[in-house]
């Protein structure tokens, strides 16, 4: 049983919206693209795996994107699966070419890039996740993990001479008969169905959602961006305000709510709240009245006075 879903990556939907809202030759855009083709592949990889947890049999409940805090700081884990006698973490990789984890230099690489070891990674999520376990319920159950490659195109080596390597670290295909491997191994104290749920719901509950500040990781600032409400059709960024609706020259699209995905787009890339001055300058529109009478009726609420008025985007 699924206890937390997966839920699509609201960081894809962040990165998406900075990369439109930047000039095309930006010398942001490859980082920004970097970064994204990086998260998209992550979520492909992660998702990949469903098709091997639905073979999964006896009793478990699985959560997915967990990001729990430790006291100090927030770990995040792809997947968990709680077994009655153990614990198992999944870290997934959706990574192509030939990898190489060099466990001594506690480093993974492909070609010229250096990558951080998944190995150490997934040791470091159990340890946390251990503690976590004993600080929130008072529970010691035994934590295991896998690091899965979830992409056939790349091979796999290793530099260990821990024979163990290959029992920690594996290809997709063969997470159904390890997992299986695993359960037989652990014969323990078996927690009952009850407890695991509960266990499965306090995990669920604490997580807490988060999207890193991209402006700030990329060093950018709001004159980095391309201001004016973009037009759904041909997708400029030229809609013109005439007295009811958006009209795109380029193309002659129509729109009344074009403005509205620029407003969210100033919320997810600015600030969560706009004064009617900030909003004339980003939708490019002239008259404050109209921009009034747009905030007004898109805005679920404002705080100040009349004149400094902010309007609340979420
Ligand atoms: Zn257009």
């Amino acid at each position: 049983m699924i206890i937390k879903p997966r839920t699509f990556p609201p960081d894809i939907v962040h990165l998406e919206i900075l990369k439109h809202r930047l000039q095309l030759h930006h010398p942001a855009v490859a980082q920004v693209e970097e970064t994204l083709s990086a998260m998209k592949a992550g979520w492909i990889g992660e998702q990949s795996l469903d098709f091997h947890l639905d073979y999964l049999k006896g009793p478990h409940y699985i959560l997915h994107n967990l990001r729990l805090h430790d006291g100090h700081h927030y770990f995040q884990i792809d997947t968990i699966i709680l077994f009655p006698s153990f614990i198992l973490i999944l870290e997934a990789k959706n990574m192509t070419g030939q990898i190489s984890i060099r466990r001594e230099k506690k480093e993974m690489r492909r070609d010229m890039e250096g990558f951080q070891d998944p190995v150490e990674q997934a040791e470091r999520q159990k340890r946390l996740l251990d503690e976590w376990l004993w600080r929130q319920l008072r529970i010691r159950m035994p934590i295991d993990f896998l690091v899965v490659f979830t992409n056939r195109r790349c091979t796999l080596e290793f530099d260990s001479s821990d024979s163990r390597i290959y029992e920690k670290v594996i290809r997709a295909s063969s997470l159904v008969d390890v997992m299986k491997k695993k359960k037989d191994n652990y014969q323990g104290k078996a927690f009952k169905k009850e407890e695991l749920l509960r266990i499965g719901q306090a995990l669920a509950e604490s997580h807490q959602d988060h999207v890193p500040d991209y402006m700030k990781r990329f060093n950018l600032s709001y004159l980095d961006l391309l201001k004016g409400v973009r037009c759904p059709s041909c997708g400029k960024y030229a809609m013109r305000r005439t007295k009811m609706k958006w009209v795109c020259p380029g193309c002659s699209h129509h729109s009344s709510l074009a403005h509205e995905q620029a407003l969210r787009e100033y919320a997810v890339l600015v600030a969560k709240t706009i004064s009617n001055k900030e909003a004339r300058d980003f939708l490019k529109v002239g008259s404050r009245h109209v921009v009034y009478r747009l905030l007004s009726a898109y805005c679920k609420g404002r705080s100040g006075s009349t004149k400094k008025a902010r309007f609340l985007l979420e």
